[in-house]
């Protein structure tokens, strides 16, 4: 039975990628030790995969920034700003497009970035306008592929499939792409010709990568994925397989279609698509000469393979064919390399998590067993191991944490009295002026900050002189904010490295890794805490800190905490509990915080919940039913006890949810913040359309850049938020944390924002 991986991380085990690209940048690596890197993380990841005897390992896996941006230098879809630079070295191109560039030889900004469907990973997104001559016309899959081949592997090369390209790509103002015959012709030429340099080459197998396919379909997606295969498969000329590989969800509603068109091999996710799947292979079969990859490892989190049900979904497969091979069901990209390591987490711990080296493993166990009788299987040792970390209860379960959850009834759901009524108390309640102006929370971490919270770590300073140390920062934000005029202050979260792991590292239930990982974007990682046990929290976590800052000034000061949902979002869940289940833990833990942060004299405090539109299904049709219809409520969990005068603010980070508008005002919060400073006013046609309920400050300025924007500025972008909304519902704020900047741009901007308020109060 063949074994097959997607995809294998490739930052390396200790980040030397990330470690000599940003050295690169900073002038203190060269090229060639960037490249030099590269081909040993490249060589390694192989030869772990080869010795794990893994049949069909990819090539072009490997990426110095992102691999949809590779995909568009190889098909030649590089905007003439970048070329026009001509910088040195394919790579410098690469970058800049990656990151922007400034420089003496231009000024660019660089390609939006966008979230990989449901993942933390970002991806470049393509631009195409009518310059674009669409053509093969780079050589790195075919360089690794002969990489690889001197190594003695002959690898699976991976590419990001045509449709999936096309898809993902924007025309040069932002907008969809109209996919014309030219460019379609163009596009399915190139992927033919890369297939006939395979074929040269000697690849056996090429792996294209087809995860916009688990998306709903529009008119014309199935005839435009037709047509570009109809082109491409004819290359192969009967000396080259081509995997058709999906992931994310299932391709129910095409499989049909995709299954005529006589691919070599299909990849199913059967993990997050898997009854959808089964029931389209189980109702369409399976053509004579196709392999189905069944995707059985989960390469989106970092619990250990369930063998028996993993052999039970090969099993449902191989009732329709014998073709079936075993697979990772996406790339392991979103893992972390190893769990070598992270032994202080004690082997008891240790041995329920697979990361993506003992997901090879994992890969190979499953196909021998699959391949093994009924007797060898009851004899295995592998299986009964596996059987054993399933079988009884992991952890104990909170009997606690049970009893609050029984005990919920729908009104602890609901926020009492209505939103309106609420919205007239506060007002009077807190005094604040039309207009309000406040920021989301964080001010500049700078250096000396984060290098007091290691020495605290490492024991060099007493827990008295650390939290001095942020009692000192506080005083100081607190003058400031006061000094330039802001309406709500915040303290400004020193004290926090990261909005999710401190709630985590203060709550009973997760866990944290020492090198666990995964990349976010370009060389960025991060390293979510793990989900471990029933959620609760032991002591107030934040309420000494904004009681501090509050003791600090007349005005109001806005606790500030993270959501619920975003918590989950960012760690990794449980998978022997539904997310629902552990999210409404974790809005109970919250909800005592809220609680205390009230009873300690904090009026107004805010939930982020930064990442809860990055959760949401990938088909429309699952949106409420497997996400919302949960989430939402478990936001409102968490504040529906507050007084009618205490203010809910929530922030979310992104603009996007023009189409869940009525949910985002069914959290019930009093006021949203959230970012819409990069000219999009969609979303202000949609609060208008939609007669949204909630206050709102659409963010006024962009924190991402360092540029201080003019009063003037500021007061036009104001002016546009005031054409479509109701003045008494609008907050001025930038559009997200300012953790990131340094004081010398944060200072005189806000100082600007707060002018122009002011100033469009007094023509008002
Ligand atoms: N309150 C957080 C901050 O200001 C919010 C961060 C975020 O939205 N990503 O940093
Ligand atoms: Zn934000």
């Amino acid at each position: 039975m063949l074994t097959s991986v997607s995809g294998f991380p490739r930052v390396g085990r200790n980040r030397e990628l990330k470690r000599v690209i940003e050295a690169y940048w900073k002038g203190t690596a060269s090229l060639e030790e960037v490249r030099k890197v590269s081909a040993q993380l490249r060589a390694e990841h192989w030869k772990l995969q080869a010795d794990a005897g893994i049949d069909l390992i990819s090539s072009n896996d490997f990426s110095l920034y992102d691999q949809v941006l590779d995909t568009a230098i190889l098909l030649n879809v590089i905007p003439q700003r970048y070329r026009r630079l001509a910088l040195d070295n394919p790579e410098d191109t690469l970058f800049a497009i990656g990151r922007g560039y400034q420089g003496e030889k231009g000024d660019v900004t660089a390609l939006p970035m966008k979230k990989w469907f449901t993942t933390n990973y970002h991806y470049i997104v393509p631009e195409i306008d009518e310059s674009t001559e669409i053509k093969l016309s780079g050589s790195k899959p075919f360089d690794e592929f002969e990489e690889a081949k001197q190594q003695g592997i002959i690898t699976k090369p991976v590419l990001v499939g045509p449709y999936t390209f096309l898809k993902l790509a924007r025309g040069s103002k932002a907008e969809e792409l109209d996919i014309d015959k030219g460019l379609v012709n163009a596009i399915a030429n190139a992927y033919a010709e890369i297939v006939k340099r395979f074929v040269e080459l000697g690849a056996q197998w090429v792996q294209f990568d087809e995860p916009y396919l688990v998306l709903d379909k529009e008119d014309g997606d199935i005839a435009l994925f037709k047509s570009l295969y109809a082109k491409i498969l004819p290359a192969r000329g009967g000396k080259l397989k081509i995997l058709l590989n999906t992931y994310f969800g299932h391709i129910a509603d095409c499989y049909e279609t995709v299954n005529l068109l006589g691919f070599d091999g299909i990849g199913l996710d059967l993990i997050e698509g898997r009854d959808d799947n089964l029931a389209a292979v189980d109702r369409y079969g399976v053509t004579e000469n196709t392999t189905l990859f069944a995707g059985v490892v989960n390469g989106r989190n970092i619990w250990r393979n369930n063998y028996a049900q993993s052999l039970g979904l090969v099993e449902a497969l191989q009732k329709k064919t014998d073709k079936v091979a075993v697979a990772t069901a996406c790339s392991l990209l979103h893992v972390p390399f190893s769990t070598a390591g992270e032994e202080a987490l004690g082997q008891n711990v240790l041995k329920h998590f697979a990361f993506a080296v003992e997901k090879l493993g994992e890969v190979k166990d499953i196909a021998q067993l699959a391949e093994a009788d009924e007797q060898a299987k009851r004899e295995s040792q592998v299986l009964a191991e596996n059987q054993e970390l399933f079988d009884g209860s992991r952890v104990n379960p909170d009997a606690e944490v049970q009893a609050r959850l029984d005990a919920l009834n729908e009104s602890d759901f609901v926020r009492q009295p209505l939103r309106e009524e609420r919205q007239k108390a506060q007002r009077e309640a807190l005094g604040l002026p039309l207009l309000p102006t406040t920021t989301i929370g964080s001010f500049p971490q700078t250096k000396e900050i984060r290098a007091q919270r290691a020495k605290l770590r490492k024991g060099e300073i007493s827990r008295e002189e650390y939290e001095q140390f942020i009692k000192s920062h506080i005083d100081e934000v607190i003058r400031q904010q006061e000094q330039i005029g802001l309406d709500v202050l915040v303290h400004g979260e020193f004290e926090r490295n990261d909005m999710v792991e401190y709630f985590g590292q203060r709550l009973n239930g997760f866990l944290f890794t020492k090198n666990a990982w995964v990349q976010s974007y370009g060389t960025r990682c991060v390293k979510p805490p793990i989900v471990w046990g029933d959620v609760s929290r032991a002591n107030p976590i934040t309420v000494e800190w904004s009681a501090y800052a509050q003791s600090r000034t007349e005005r109001h000061v806005k606790g500030m905490l993270t959501g619920p949902v975003t918590i989950l979002n960012w760690s990794w869940p449980r998978e022997d509990v539904s997310h629902e289940y552990q999210t409404k833990q974790l809005a109970l833990a919250i909800r005592d915080e809220v609680l205390d942060l009230e009873a300690a004299g904090i009026n107004i405090i805010q939930i982020d919940e930064a990442a809860l539109r990055e959760k949401l299904p990938l088909r429309r049709s699952d949106w409420h039913s497997r996400y919302l219809d949960w989430a939402i409520p478990a936001f409102r969990l968490v504040h529906s006890a507050v007084k009618p005068t205490t203010q809910i603010h929530t922030h979310m980070c992104y603009s996007e949810f023009n189409d869940i508008i009525r949910d985002i005002d069914a959290m019930d919060a009093d006021v949203i913040s959230f970012e819409a400073s990069r000219g999009d006013l969609v979303v202000l046609d949609a609060i208008h359309d939609a007669r949204f309920e909630t206050e709102a400050g659409p963010g006024v300025y962009d924190i991402h850049s360092p540029r201080i924007p003019s009063q003037q500025e500021i007061e036009d972008r104001v002016d546009q938020i005031l054409a479509k909304m109701d003045v008494s519902k609008v907050w001025i704020n930038p559009d997200c944390g300012l953790k990131t900047r340094g004081n010398a741009e944060t200072w005189p901007s806000l100082s600007h924002l707060v002018r122009a308020a002011q100033a469009v109060r007094e023509r008002l």
